[in-house]
C-alpha cells in the first residue's frame, strides 16, 4: 500500500470565505465536484471554525470533472490549481475541457 506525497497543490485560493482559507488553502485534500458545468470546490465552507492544517497547503484529493483535460481516473495530474470565483464562490480556475 502506498501513500501520495505529491498531490497537485491549490497554488492560490480567491474564496477569501471559505473557513480553510488564511492566506491561501490549508485543506489537506479539497473535493472538486462537477454540478452542472461548474468545477467547483466541494470542500468550501464557511463556518466560524477554522479549518485545515496551518503549515500545510491545500492539494486536490480527487476531482469528478472527468472532461477536464488534467482528469485521470478522477484524479488531477495539473501540476497546480487556482480555485475561485466563477460559476460558483469556489471554482477550479485551472479547468480544461478535453
Ligand atoms: S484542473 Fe481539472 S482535473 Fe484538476 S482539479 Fe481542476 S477541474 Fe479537476
Amino acid at each position: 500500500m502506498k501513500t501520495l506525497l505529491q498531490m497537485p497543490a491549490v497554488r492560490t485560493c480567491a474564496a477569501v470565505s471559505c473557513s480553510f482559507n488564511d492566506g491561501g488553502c490549508h485543506a489537506p485534500a479539497v473535493t472538486v465536484a462537477a454540478p452542472g458545468a461548474t468545477a467547483s470546490c466541494a470542500t468550501f465552507v464557511e463556518s466560524p471554525v477554522h479549518g485545515g492544517i496551518a503549515d500545510v497547503t491545500g492539494s486536490v484529493g480527487s476531482c469528478a470533472r472527468t472532461d477536464c483535460a488534467h482528469n485521470t481516473s478522477l484524479a488531477c495530474t495539473a501540476p497546480s490549481v487556482t480555485v475561485g470565483p466563477g460559476v460558483t464562490a469556489s471554482d477550479c480556475l485551472t479547468y480544461q475541457p478535453a
